[in-house]
């Protein structure tokens, strides 16, 4: 398609009308003398409407607008991983280095801004096909080590295949040719419009989940390996922190965090913390399988849904690698606003609260990028995309329409509460308003133990009648309930300070692997059993209160992962021993109800 040129009509802030004969929808446009990059976002009539992802002020009518006759494309390559972009790919760190300050002016004329991947840099090219095979799209032709972290694939583009004619091993730029497949250049850099997501072989099942060491998460609420999550929580109810937990511990091979800052400073301080946390994989820098894309609320509006788009893409070209790959928005509030701003200023038909109508297909878009596959490509590797998605209500309410869309749209949600956190409960996950769709119980029974998704299934009934007592007890008092009900309170309490709470800034306890979440689980479990058979029996639960083990239960979570299991069975007898024990001799039933190995069934408390 032919370029077009034309000159601005009307400008309204980030969005901007000009007369652009045969332009087509999504094109890139060049606006201005300055050159800002837009979007044409609408045509109809004389002018075209261009989302512009540059500050616009001094911008003036009759200013020339040029088009591109190309959508927004991402750069793809090596060179990704470690890099900081900005929503149109810009390398923020490059810009930086090169003099200017990129958030002081975060914004400097298309013209004047380096290519997203440095072309200056050679990588070592190696061919894993010869000249005379037969390759397709998606087939692997050789390999870069991107960083110590990660094997860079690169992959014969969608559209090429054919015979090898020439492959070029060796030191190479991302712009010089690798190969010539089908009469065609391969270069290591590639382009793929951002809004059309990147072809696969096929979809798979959600079936393995996204471990992340966080026991709220992975025994009560996971997510799937290339599921989609939502996170919704107001203000400092951990959603930044628990990113940033899940970019540290998730056993995802790339990380793709898109971060549209709350306040300006908020995301420098991402931008400055990221860089320092390291990968507990290697002990090396967690950036060396990291992509970052910022966008800081004084950057323009428009930038923010380029940013979303532009870091899907990027995640599906690891995922396409055969990757899994973890995508962060933090948060997908400020995009929603952003699509507000923009919808107000074309002057459409407002829906809920001022979002366009349209605001619900667009989250279930983004959302919907994700996905476990089999790639495109003859060896059928697998790939990932799992996407987690923080939303900043407003007021910390859930009924806003960017929560209650994405709440539609995403498998998992881990609602972030407000109390929670006001009382130091972190993660602030709520037990009783989170929920997870994904059948995973076979994965975990197979994988960590045959009774795991028992033991799950019994954790979420005791917090439930747990919460139905406390609300008899707010009215009557504690008093009012039977010992049974009491050990059920006590129970419940455990479970919460014990096994849901975990510190991020706690060494030994920001990652808790699932076998460690389930011994831990089991003991509590346990613990709960024998001391429900020992009141069968006839105990007094405050002399049960006090078996001298129990209070090491409190201090379960500081175990080494590797001795979790040894010293979950030993804490188990010990405590079976003690409880036991105090049950009257001539009991009938001083048995702790084969609670240890929890064959007894699903029973239930209360
Ligand atoms: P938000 O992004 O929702 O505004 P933050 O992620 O900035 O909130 O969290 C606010 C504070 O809550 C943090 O500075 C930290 O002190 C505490 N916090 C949040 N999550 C955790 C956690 N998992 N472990 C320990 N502290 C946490």
């Amino acid at each position: 398609m032919a370029p077009v040129t034309g000159r601005v009509v009307r400008v309204a802030g980030p969005v901007v009308a000009a007369g652009l004969a045969g332009v087509r929808l999504y094109d890139v446009v060049w606006v201005g003398e300055a050159r800002l990059v837009g979007e044409v976002i609408r045509l109809g009539g004389e002018a075209a409407v261009i989302q512009v992802y540059e500050d616009t002020t001094g911008l003036r009518v009759g200013e020339p607008v040029a088009s591109s006759g190309e959508a927004l494309e991402a750069e793809l390559g090596p060179g990704l991983l470690g890099a900081i972009f900005d929503g149109i790919q810009r390398p923020l760190r490059t810009m930086a280095a090169a003099g200017g300050d990129p958030f002081a002016r975060p914004f400097v004329a298309h013209g004047a801004a380096p290519a997203p991947l440095g072309r200056d840099r050679d990588w070592e090219f190696q061919p894993v096909v010869r000249e005379g095979d037969v390759v397709g799209a998606g087939d692997v032709l050789g390999t870069v080590q991107e960083t110590p972290a990660l094997t860079h694939r690169v992959l014969a583009p969608p559209g090429v295949g054919g015979r090898v004619e020439e492959v070029r091993a060796g030191m190479r730029r991302v712009d010089q040719p690798v190969a010539r497949v089908g009469g065609r250049p391969v270069y290591m850099l590639q382009r793929w419009p951002v809004r059309v997501p990147r072809p696969i072989g096929r979809r798979l099942a959600a079936d393995t989940p996204l471990v992340t060491g966080q026991r709220v998460i992975d025994t009560l609420f996971p997510v799937a390996r290339g599921g989609t999550a939502t996170i919704p929580g107001g203000f400092g109810t951990g959603k930044t922190v628990q990113e940033q937990v899940l970019a540290r511990w998730a056993d995802a091979d790339v990380i793709v965090y898109v971060g549209c800052g709350e306040r300006g400073n908020e995301l420098t301080e991402i931008l400055e913390e990221f860089p320092r946390l390291t990968d507990p994989r290697s002990g090396a820098a967690l950036l060396d399988r990291t992509v970052l894309i910022a966008n800081t609320s004084n950057m323009p509006v428009a930038a923010r849904e380029a940013s979303v788009y532009t870091g899907v893409t990027i995640a599906e070209y690891y995922r396409d690698q055969g990757y899994d790959v973890a995508l962060m928005a933090d948060s997908t509030s400020r995009w929603g606003e952003a699509l507000r701003e923009v919808s107000a200023r074309l002057e459409e038909m407002p829906g809920e609260e001022g979002y366009p109508a349209y605001l619900a297909a667009r989250l279930a878009e983004f959302y919907e990028r994700a996905g476990a596959v089999v790639c495109l490509g003859a060896d059928e590797r697998r790939g990932s995309v799992t996407i987690i998605g923080a939303v900043s209500p407003p007021g910390a309410d859930f009924s806003e329409p960017v929560t209650q869309h994405s709440l539609r749209v995403a498998g998992t949600l881990w609602a972030l509460d407000t109390s929670l956190a006001r009382a130091r409960h972190f993660p602030a996950i709520h037990w009783s308003r989170s929920y997870s769709l994904y059948d995973l119980a076979e994965w975990f029974d197979r994988e960590v133990a045959p009774d795991w998704a028992q033991h799950r299934r019994w954790a979420l009934a005791l917090l439930q009648r747990e919460e139905e007592l406390l609300g008899i007890v707010q009215l009557l008092g504690p008093d009012a309930l039977p010992p049974a009900e009491r050990a059920v309170l006590a129970t419940g309490r455990r479970l919460r300070e014990d096994f849901l709470q975990q510190s991020a800034f706690d060494d030994l306890d920001a990652w808790c692997p699932p076998a460690k979440q389930y011994g831990m689980l089991r003991v509590i479990r346990h613990a709960h059993e024998a001391t429900m058979s020992a009141l069968g029996a006839g105990a007094d639960l405050a002399d049960l209160s006090a078996a001298p083990s129990l209070p090491e239960l409190a201090a379960m979570r500081r175990w080494p992962p590797e001795e979790a299991a040894g010293r979950a069975r030993e804490l188990l007898e010990r405590l079976d021993g003690e409880l036991a024990r105090r049950a009257p001799a001539d009991a009938p039933n001083v048995e702790a109800g084969g609670a240890g190995d929890g064959n007894g069934g699903d029973e239930r408390d209360g």
